[in-house]
Order: structure tokens, then sequence, then C-alpha cells
């Protein structure tokens, strides 16, 4: 496509992106398990209102914008209240991906400023870990150290202490990890790396948001936030449980002079003097103002409700899917977000007769699994999903694998030695999913198109 000479209305561009649309997935009917977190109409309405006022505003200078300022602020200390600590400090960022770069950045520098002998830093982390981890030991230089899980699927402790070297200036576990939803044990890995003096970096960006609430409702909530000794600093998205606009997180450090190692200064350009405090340099304001406004339009009590909510939603799909006798949820999930698999049969070859009637189910691998994570709009679906689940698992067992189906790319995906071939697979899913022509591909297993 090239840009068309004549611009044309507004109208017939509205008409034809509404229309193209149709072909998304249906987010709002609670048909898929991931990417979108919708509370409802009126929160919609906030946001975009809230958004659309602060839309020309740019966080990039403060000064110019004091309200967005003040904004940021206060969404930041509304978040370290909320995560244990009213000291700690930190700044929105564009997601959970930029939060936990942030982070890892930051832990080089500082432990580059206290070791100059430093030049082959190391980060430790459970293979759970989300892969923005991997992206952000990529980007800068820090070489990760895997350690596996223990039964439970958390972190292993006893091989993050054999793991940790003079080397290593960042140990990290999730609250909790996307693959399981389960909360690693976050005292022991924070003790860990306080006796060595690194950081201790809590990804919490699924959970940053949803924990705190659950602690308040009764639920048993493993420690993960400030108050265990040794955490320096942790990510939380609001983009995810906070409800925010798409484009916003928080990353968070226990005071100031950590999160000093943070910022990006440079004092010698002809353009002037130059400081921005994460990746981005111009940064929307409208994001910022949506937060601020979701988070005050709910207040703790709206939280209260809706983490309520997902998680009678998210037990009840857990137990239902615990029922259908060839299916098992993996693990104990934490929250709200979990796994599951069969002993018996194909679970790619379910997720495709899932598909088939309508759902988009989210496919994991090692193992092969299937993935969900519950928001408000799957309220309204527990019935209809289970008894799809039901009969897509029944006519896997009796008939078999759905012809033309994905199941056989999955299982050859994950299982298929050679990972470098599985990277090139990913590699052109990229250069595919880059183009206008669309086709016919749905996914990859943790594929990019996954959070
Ligand atoms: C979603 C998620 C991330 C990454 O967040 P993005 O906003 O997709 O960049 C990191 N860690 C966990 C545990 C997550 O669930």
């Amino acid at each position: 496509m090239k840009l068309s000479k004549k611009g044309r209305t507004r109208d017939e561009l509205l008409a034809e992106m509404r229309g193209l649309q149709g072909r998304d997935a249906d987010w709002r009917g609670g048909r898929m398990w991931s990417l979108v977190y919708f509370a409802g109409e009126d929160v919609a309405d906030v946001l975009k209102e809230a958004y659309t006022t602060y839309f020309y505003t740019n966080a990039l200078s403060p000064a110019a914008f004091p309200s967005v300022r003040k904004l940021e602020s206060e969404v930041i200390s509304m978040t370290a209240e909320l995560l244990g600590s009213g000291d700690a400090v930190g700044n929105i960022t564009s997601g959970g991906t930029e939060s936990i770069l942030m982070a890892i950045k930051t832990a080089r520098e500082r432990a580059r400023a206290e070791r100059p002998g430093l030049t082959e830093p190391e980060m430790v982390l459970p293979v759970t870990a989300h892969p923005a981890f991997e992206k952000g030991a990529h980007y800068f230089g820090v070489k990760p150290v895997h350690i596996p899980v223990s039964e439970d699927f958390r972190a292993d402790v006893e091989a993050a202490r054999a793991a940790v070297t003079d080397n290593t200036v960042l140990v990290v576990g999730s609250a909790p990890c996307y693959p399981y939803g389960v909360v690693d044990p976050i005292p022991e890995l924070a003790a860990l790396a306080q006796e060595r003096g690194i950081g201790c970096h809590v990804d919490a960006c699924v959970g940053g948001f949803f924990l705190p609430f659950m602690r308040r409702l009764g639920y048993d909530v493993p420690p993960f936030d400030f108050s265990v000794p040794g955490v320096t600093s942790i990510s939380a998205d609001l983009h995810k449980y906070g409800y925010a606009a798409r484009g916003s997180s928080t990353v968070l450090y226990r005071d100031k002079e950590i999160r000093r190692h943070q910022f990006f200064t440079y004092a010698d350009w002809p353009g002037g003097l130059y400081g921005s405090p994460t990746m981005a340099g111009s940064r929307p304001g409208a994001m910022v103002a949506a937060a601020w406004a979701v988070l005050n339009y709910l207040g703790e009590d709206g939280y209260l409700r809706l983490v309520g909510m997902v998680m009678e939603t998210a037990r009840a799909l857990m137990d239902g899917i615990n029922a259908i006798p060839a299916l098992r949820v993996i693990g104990k999930p934490d929250m709200s977000l979990f796994s599951y698999t069969s002993d018996s049969v194909d679970i790619y070859a379910v997720a495709d007769a899932m598909d088939a009637r309508g759902w988009h189910l989210d496919r994991q691998q090692l193992p092969a699994k299937l993935h969900l994570v519950v928001t408000p709009a799957h309220k309204e679906i527990v019935g209809p999903f289970l008894a799809d689940l039901e009969a897509a698992t029944r006519s896997v067992v009796s008939e078999g694998p759905t012809a033309g189906g994905s199941a056989a790319m999955y299982g050859m995906l994950g299982t298929l030695p050679d990972r470098g071939a599985v990277h090139k697979v990913i590699q052109d899913f990229l250069d595919r999913m880059s183009q206008p022509a669309e086709d016919q591909v749905s996914g990859l297993p943790g594929g990019s198109e996954k959070p």
C-alpha cells in the first residue's frame, strides 16, 4: 500500500478499521485467555476519557507538563504502598518488558559502581522467568544463568545458591511466574542476594496489582514484596490487573540510591542537557493519565471486588478442568493464571478441537500444556467453556486429532532437540507477521504474540 494522494474521510477510515476488527479475537466475550484485561464498559469509558484528555502530552518533560508529573508520582506512590513500602521510588514504563529491562540495567550499573573490576556480569533466574529477562540479558550484555524449578514449579533455592558467583549482579524471582502461576520462594532468594550485597528483582508484572488485594481478602499469599528483606526492585504491570491502558507498567526500587543507576544522562549534546529515566525518550502522558484515573476510579473496593470475582471464576475453572477425566491443572497455582495438561491425550489436539469451537487457547511447551489467564470477562463463560472443553477432549479421545490442525507442528517444535531450528521457525513467523498479507498461521508455542 502507498500513502494515498488525497486524504480520505474520517467516516470512511473508521468504517474500514471497524470492519477489519471483525477478524480479531473476541476478548470482550471472554473467548481468549491473555493479552486483554477488560474490567467492564464503565472502566473503559474512564480510561478513554483520561487518555484523550492527555492525548498530546509528553511525559519526557515533567517541567512542561507538571500535571503529568503529579499523576505519575501519585501512581508510583499508590503502587509502592500496595507493594509493601511507602518509601519505594519508581517510574512508569511502557510495559512489563521495559520495567524488567530497567531493573536489569539498574542492577548491572549498581554492581559496576560498587565493583569496578566487574566485566562479565551475570544474572541468576529460574527457567520459568519471563523471556523479557532473556531480552534484557541480551541487550545489556548480562549472562543469564538458569536454575531449575522444584517439583512444585517454584525456583530451586539451593540451585540458586550454587549458581551465584562473584559476577552475579541480580537474582530473579517471579510473583507469580507466567507458565504455572506460582510464586517463587522470594524470602529465600532475596536473603541469598542480600548476603552477597546484590540485587533481587521480583517480577510481579502479572501479580503486582492482584496479590495485595487477594491478601486483603484473606487468601494465603506467599511473601513477595518490599516487606521481604533483600528485595531491591519489583515490576508490576498497570496494563494487566491494574486494568490501565495497554502500554503501562511500573518499576519500583527500594530506595533512591538504587534507582539512580536506572537513569540515563547525557551532558554534551548541542540540543541541550539530556536526561531520561527509562528506555523511552518521548513518553505518552496519556497512558499515565489513564493509569491514574483507573486506580482512583476503582479504588481499593473496586480492586477487591474484581479480584474476588476473578478468583471465584479461576477456582471454578480449575475445579471444572480437574473434573474432566483426561485433564488436570498443573501444580498449585497461587492466583488466577495456570496451566493444564493431559497424561492420556495430546493436549495440543484438544486445543485444535477448541479452536474449531471458537476459542483461542494459549499453547505452552516444555512440557506440552495449555494456559489460562482469568479476567472479569470470563465470569460468564465458565459453563460454556467447560462444556466445550469436555466435548473437545472426548472428541480427541474417540476420534484422534482434527485433520489439518496445528497439534503435530506444536508437538514437533516443543520437542525438537535442535533449538536453533526452532529459532529459525520463530524468525520466519515474525517475518510473516510483519507483512500485510496475512496467512493461516495462528501462533507458536510461547510465541511472540503472547505476553
Ligand atoms: C506479562 C508479563 C511480563 C511482560 O510484560 P509485557 O507487558 O508483555 O512486556 C513479564 N513477566 C510476567 C510474569 C508477565 O506475566
